[in-house]
């Protein structure tokens, strides 16, 4: 083509004039007005432009070209008969839509992401490297410390009396020095900690403000080679409340055999018992300083405190290093230590087991316990009606057993929830003539998740359809291989009616009890835990203690969770008063100030005033503690847990609507398993969420999931005051991905269902115009007319949509809230029923802040 006009070429082209003068222009090309010629040159030049412009994909256009959306409709007709045998005709038409995205577009995205993800990932790595770091510093600081007043320790007394004699020589210049450090600018504290001069220089200071000519280390001696300075130490022990300069007047008069005088020498080191929390008062009496003291070795480890304050157990140790004193990690009721440490002791001796009888309901629970209760447990001396209470034992000729009365998994879970574990070896009964049934399988995991022994009691063999095999068989499936076919759990055959193979029963507790060789050591305080308690009319409190440790003995002193009181009474199973009770026994105790929760510990102490103190503390620090619990287990924390090398294992409580997804879900999480976190089904099962499961994830501190199911009223319950971390699905990879995103850590902004409203269906109207309405009471929040919903029956969800109508009175509404009434259409559902719930809810993006 020869030269044109513009003119012609937009023709050409087929584009506007305007358009081609602005591409010209943006190509660089000169042009006065649209009858201007263009040369051919210049055409290669516009398209070069336009090109290059493609290539680099910044228009607009172009983004869009990257996706084509493909629509075909295709119309057909169908000739059908009818029942009067008329033909009638069906128009069908099949509307397709197919998008195709280039595949370029979809990398460069999954590069991008994966980049971002990258880049989280070091930056974890990074934070974690400066922790690590800084951890490792303070440690070896602490070391090192630890290392300077070790050698003091071990300082022979020789020496210690060479260094006193020249300590008393130079006592003069101290004086001065002292006065001197007053006014000088205190030494930086970080550096020269393995000095121990420069150390004794810190030391010296700060006893600045106590007006005492003190020297150090030297009174830091043995303690055995040196009895006449036991006093001190005694003194010093108790010096909580006393002034410094009495302790001192004291250390003054004993007498030295070398010099005319004895100097104001000792300095004690303290051993400081350190519980998890404590305020920066309470620290500071311990360590028998000022307060002033201790926030000032807060604000050189970058702490503002005030004297209220609660510092954790790290800062506070720091503190007590840093003032030259030893601390002692303690839990935050010391006075347990106490009797932990008397279990080190070489003197523990056998003690009998504690049994649970769990197992399906109406297999034998009772009949069993009761049997044994009968023709095994001494009766009574009062005409042996037996008073009863929550557990009893029994004595064979083989040993004595003690059996807890509280069947069912759930008081076994309750229990192990509240960190008890009261139970040695679970009885599981399975009656022959049913076989293994959902409780018998809940049983299995329950022991299990608390690592608890079983045997099996296959009961009422007496009966002519028992099946014992079947039994065995149906176990093996579950888990649970009997003895004699190779596995380790002892099957016995039983009948509670006839009492046939009870005594083999309990033959095999013995013989797992002395395979798990249990022992207790059996003097010294007591320590156990709350079966039961009530409030009696007559009595007032009264709890049921089964005895773990030592010897309750009538007189004690006993704290028990929140309450503590002396020992007024203590009776045993059959309501006869006992003066003393070892290790598995089980007694009724009155005296307490209120009745204690079950699962609570109990523990013997030496007076009352502890007792009210360590009460007190406890209810003061139960908010606190039951805040950090509830925080470790949350899936969010997951990966930051991780991080500090806590979380191994994510714990997992599922149930879900139908077995065939508990299962699917169950397996694919297992597989999410890397070599860093372990992800464990604690249990797996159908239906709606219960206490008894929730009870279950707080024992083993696991997270709640809720496939397609909702908790129950009482499990809500539980979970709202144990702070579980409960999560809904309805997607099986939505939950894969969060889950496996918490382990990586790499939660990217995720979208979190949250329940808007629930209403309750209370009655079912036909309408001919929009079908099937339901008259509903809002419970809950708000029903909301847009947004989606599901339809719950028995807390497993059975429909999920949209609402067609929401109508209050004859109107339509937008919005309903909770206590009032309104009628309800679901979209393409016709089965609601009264009883039903309607959930609505919204889903809603929540940015990720790790
Ligand atoms: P639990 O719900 O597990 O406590 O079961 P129960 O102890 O209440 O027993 C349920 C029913 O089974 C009762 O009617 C008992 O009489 C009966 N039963 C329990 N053990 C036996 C047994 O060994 N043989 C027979 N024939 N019946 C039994
Ligand atoms: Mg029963």
């Amino acid at each position: 083509m020869a030269e044109v006009t513009i003119r012609q070429f937009a023709e050409v082209v087929g584009i506007s004039i305007d358009r081609l003068l602005e591409q010209l222009q943006e190509a660089g090309v000169q042009v006065a007005d649209p009858d201007a010629m263009i040369s051919d040159a210049e055409k290669m030049e516009l398209l070069g432009h336009l090109r290059r412009k493609h290539s680099t994909g910044d228009d607009e256009d172009v983004a869009e070209s990257k996706k084509i959306t493909l629509k075909r409709k295709t119309s057909s007709e169908l000739k059908l008969a009818n029942s009067q045998g008329k033909t009638k005709s069906v128009t069908v038409e099949v509307r397709k839509k197919r998008t195709y995205i280039k595949r370029s577009v979809v990398v460069e995205e999954e590069t991008k992401r994966i980049e971002e993800a990258k880049a989280k990932r070091a930056e974890h790595i990074a934070v974690q490297e400066i922790v690590e770091r800084e951890t490792k510093r303070k440690v070896d600081e602490l070391d090192s410390k630890r290392q300077a007043v070790d050698e003091v320790h071990t300082r022979t007394i020789e020496e210690a009396k060479e260094v006193e004699k020249q300590r008393a020589l130079m006592e003069a210049k101290r004086v001065v020095e002292k006065e001197l450090a007053k006014q000088a600018v205190k030494p930086d504290e970080d550096e020269g900690v393995e000095s121990r001069n420069k150390k004794r220089g810190r030391r010296k200071e700060r006893f600045d403000d106590a007006d005492v000519l003190v020297e150090a280390e030297v009174a830091v001696v043995d303690e055995e080679a040196q009895p006449a300075r036991e006093e001190l130490h005694v003194s010093a022990d108790m010096a909580g409340r006393r002034k410094r300069k009495q302790k001192h007047k004291k250390v003054n008069v004993q007498p030295s055999e070398e010099h005319g005088f004895t100097m104001p020498t000792a300095r004690v080191v303290r051993e400081v018992s350190v519980p998890e929390t404590m305020t920066v008062g309470e620290l500071a009496q311990k360590m028998s300083v000022k307060v002033a003291e201790v926030i000032k070795v807060l604000m050189n480890l970058g702490t503002m405190a005030t004297i209220n304050q609660v510092i954790d157990q790290a800062t506070a140790v720091v503190v007590v290093e840093e003032l030259g004193h030893k601390a002692k990690l303690t839990k935050a009721d010391a006075i347990e230590d106490t009797i932990v440490e008397e279990e080190s002791s070489a003197n523990a001796i056998a003690r009998p087991p504690v049994v649970t009888i769990m197992g399906h309901v109406d297999h034998g629970k009772t009949s069993l316990l009761d049997y044994i209760r009968r023709t095994k447990v001494a009766a009574g001396e009062a005409g042996g009606i037996t008073q009863h209470i929550g557990a009893y034992h029994v004595e064979t000729k083989n040993g004595v057993i003690t059996f807890l009365d509280t069947p069912g998994h759930a008081a076994f879970t309750a229990m192990r929830a509240r960190g008890a574990k009261a139970t040695d070896i679970v009885i599981l009964v399975v009656a022959a003539d049913d076989g293994v049934m959902p409780q018998t399988r809940e049983s299995i995991q329950h022991a299990k998740a608390g690592n608890v022994p079983l045997i099996i009691a296959v009961n009422k063999i007496d009966k002519p359809d028992a099946d014992p095999e079947r039994v065995r068989n149906a176990l093996v499936q579950e888990g649970v291989v009997p003895d004699d076919w190779g596995g380790d759990t002892m099957f016995v055959n039983v009948s509670a009616r006839t009492g046939e193979g009870v005594d083999k029963l309990l033959e095999a507790i013995l013989l797992q009890a002395e395979v798990l060789e249990l022992k207790a050591v059996a003097d010294g305080p007591a320590r156990g835990v709350i079966i039961e308690s009530r409030l009696d009319k007559g009595r007032g409190p009264v709890a049921t203690i089964l005895v773990q440790k030592g010897t309750l003995r009538k007189g004690d002193i006993v704290l028990a969770g929140f309450e503590y009181g002396r020992v007024r009474a203590m009776l045993d199973e059959n309501g006869k008063q006992v003066d003393a009770a070892g290790p598995s026994m089980p007694v009724e105790v009155l005296g307490l100030s209120s009745v204690p929760n079950a699962g609570d510990e109990a523990t013997a102490v030496a007076d009352e005033r502890t007792a009210r103190e360590v009460a007190a503390f406890r209810q003061s620090r139960f908010r606190d503690v039951k805040m950090a619990r509830q925080q470790s287990v949350k899936l969010e924390n997951m990966f930051s847990q991780m991080q500090e090398g806590e979380v191994r294992t994510l714990f997992i409580v599922l149930k879900s609507d139908v077995q065939g997804s508990a299962e699917a879900i169950s397996d694919a999480l297992q597989k999410l398993s890397t070599d860093e976190v372990k992800v464990r089904i604690i249990t797996s099962g159908v239906g709606a969420i219960t206490e008894s499961d929730v009870n279950l994830a707080v024992a083993s501190n696991a997270i709640v999931i809720g496939f397609n199911v909702r908790a129950d009223v009482a499990a809500k319950r539980l979970i709202e005051e144990e702070g579980v971390d409960l999560r809904y699905y309805s997607i099986i990879y939505e939950l894969l991905d969060h889950v496996k995103q918490a382990m990586s850590g790499m939660l990217a902004p995720l979208f979190k269902e949250s329940i808007v409203g629930i209403a309750e269906v209370r009655d079912v109207f036909r309408s001919p115009k929009f079908g099937n309405i339901a008259g509903c009471m809002v419970t809950q929040g708000a029903v909301k007319r847009n947004n989606p919903i599901r339809v719950l029956r028995d807390n497993v969800v059975i429909y999920e949509g949209e609402l067609e109508s929401l109508r209050r009175f004859k109107d339509d509404a937008g919005e309903v809230k909770q206590g009032l009434e309104c009628g309800i259409g679901v979209k393409n559902y016709n089965d609601v029923q009264p009883g039903d719930q309607i959930e609505v809810y919204e889903r809603i993006q929540i940015q990720r802040t790790i």
